[in-house]
């Protein structure tokens, strides 16, 4: 996908002016190094004009978002009728050609051309003025921070392009009784653009059946270069492998990036899946287990916005008060996207689903700043919940414990970090990324009109009490 950049100016200053300005926007576009690609489109100077590549940019599927910026002054009143229009992500980039005054050469005519200082006002104004969502970034362009900042923003965009077109695919409904996994799927659709569908799990076997041996050697081949594993273990791994094959075939059948499953309902099946989730999560699909098909649609969505970066369907598991820690892992289902080492293939049994040992990767997770992240339907809303967390090395072998699991511990500190997650309502289940940003996810959540609460160093359980009161306000409608 491409963005598209519109440059702001008028005819009061001349053509010599426009010439100068659609110049010095094609450099500027080209000095971006960004993620994704950006065209230069137009210098917007009527009203009709800014209409038009506005009607297009809504009709164009491969435009996954709109920079605008003005280099000159350009009267915000001809932008009102195509920004009214505007459906896709929009930046304001407040930047300037030149990074500093030429004291010299400094006259009229270098004003009237150097004006964004005066032109992004009026062009703020009617961004503010329209209540148009939109993400705006100030300073020099060549700036790495200010590349980094627009890069983010890009990633906000592909990660709401791909959203929108997200199907996600249930085998089996959600655990019995459980609350938080639930959710309002019209209202998600309409939001999120997820198109959440159930298939029979009956389906799936039918699926299974039809896998080849020859499929499944090639799958095994997969395996053996990415993971270990002992020579014994090889029928029930083939097994996972058979259940891999079967789910994509599924998915890619149906377009669907996310899927969930049930360890209640694997009528037919030998095996939870295990390996089989955690090797498709690496492929980048998106997984919830027990049902959860919120958590399966944001690791989706993550790693989207992120192709190569590390995330993981998580779950808090237990704590170690004496370290200040959380232990996270899941009975099988953790992406091996955050391992730290190559991981194992092992089989041990598994104490629920009434079904063979499963095979499953075992390994530790990566060190470093990340972000824990929990979507939950309020009732009416959504409301995207971010922590701050820093992961740690496990503190120990944990030789008996069989699965991947990982160690953080959540900001602004253990304990309040604990009641400030309790008092929003996040939930066990997660996605842990390790490369979502602040911006990305402010960008993320403004341009799906959905509630972000961060939980971060600066926030407090009182301060957050109120912030929580105040989303209750701003999002009843
Ligand atoms: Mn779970």
């Amino acid at each position: 996908m491409k963005f598209w950049f519109i440059t702001g100016s008028q005819f009061l200053y001349g053509e010599d002016t426009l010439k100068q300005v659609e110049k010095n926007s094609k450099a500027i576009v080209k000095g971006l190094k960004l993620p994704f690609p950006v065209r230069y489109k137009l210098t917007a100077k009527t009203e009709a004009e800014i209409e038009k590549v506005m009607k297009e940019a809504n009709a164009d599927d491969d435009c996954a978002g709109v920079i605008t910026f003005c280099h000159t002054f350009s009267p915000s009143k001809m932008w009102i009728n195509g920004l009214a229009l505007l459906q896709k992500p929009w930046l304001h980039l407040h930047t300037q050609f030149n990074e500093t005054i030429p004291n010299e050469e400094i006259d009229m005519d270098y004003m009237n051309l150097h004006q964004s200082a005066h032109g992004d006002r009026e062009h703020g104004f009617i961004g503010a003025r329209l209540r148009a969502p939109r993400s705006v970034v100030a300073g020099y362009w060549k700036s790495p921070e200010v590349q980094e900042k627009i890069a983010q923003w890009q990633r906000a965009a592909i990660g709401a392009a791909f959203s929108r077109s997200l199907r996600i695919i249930r085998f089996g409904d959600n655990m019995r009784e459980v609350a938080v996994t639930e959710g309002d799927k019209v209202e998600v659709q309409l939001k999120l653009g997820w198109q959440v569908n159930t298939w029979g799990v009956g389906d799936l076997v039918r699926e299974m059946d039809a896998v080849t041996e020859t499929e499944i050697d090639e799958l095994m081949k997969e395996y053996a270069e990415l993971y270990t594993f002992k020579k014994k273990d090889t029928e029930v791994i083939r097994c996972q492998a058979r259940e891999e094959i079967a789910i994509e075939k599924m998915l890619l059948r149906e377009g669907a990036h996310a899927f969930t499953d049930t360890f209640q309902d694997l009528h037919g099946m030998k095996q939870l899946p295990g390996l089989a989730a955690q090797h498709l999560m690496a492929k980048g699909y998106g997984f919830g287990a027990e049902g959860d098909w919120k958590t399966a649609g944001l690791t989706a969505v993550v790693n989207a916005m992120y192709p190569d970066g590390a995330a993981s369907f998580m779950e808090d598991y237990t704590y170690d008060y004496k370290h200040e820690l959380i232990l996270g892992a899941h009975m099988l289902e953790v992406c091996p996207r955050i391992a730290a080492d190559k991981p194992r293939i092992e089989v041990h049994p598994l104490g629920i689903g009434d079904r063979e040992p499963p095979a499953r990767l075992v390994f530790e997770g990566i060190e470093g700043e990340a972000k824990a992240l929990s979507l939950v339907d309020m009732g009416g809303r959504l409301r995207l919940i971010a922590q701050d967390v820093t992961c740690h090395k496990p503190i120990s072998d944990m030789p008996n414990l069989p699965v991947a699991r990982a160690m953080w511990r959540p900001a602004p500190n253990f304990y309040d970090g604990l009641e400030c997650w309790i008092l929003a309502g996040g939930a066990h289940h997660t996605v842990l990324t390790h490369d979502m940003t602040d911006r990305a996810l402010r960008d993320f959540a403004r341009i799906m009109d959905i509630e972000l609460v961060t939980i971060n160093a600066d926030t407090t359980p009182k301060g957050l009490e109120r912030e929580l009161k105040i989303g209750d306000l701003i999002y009843k409608r």
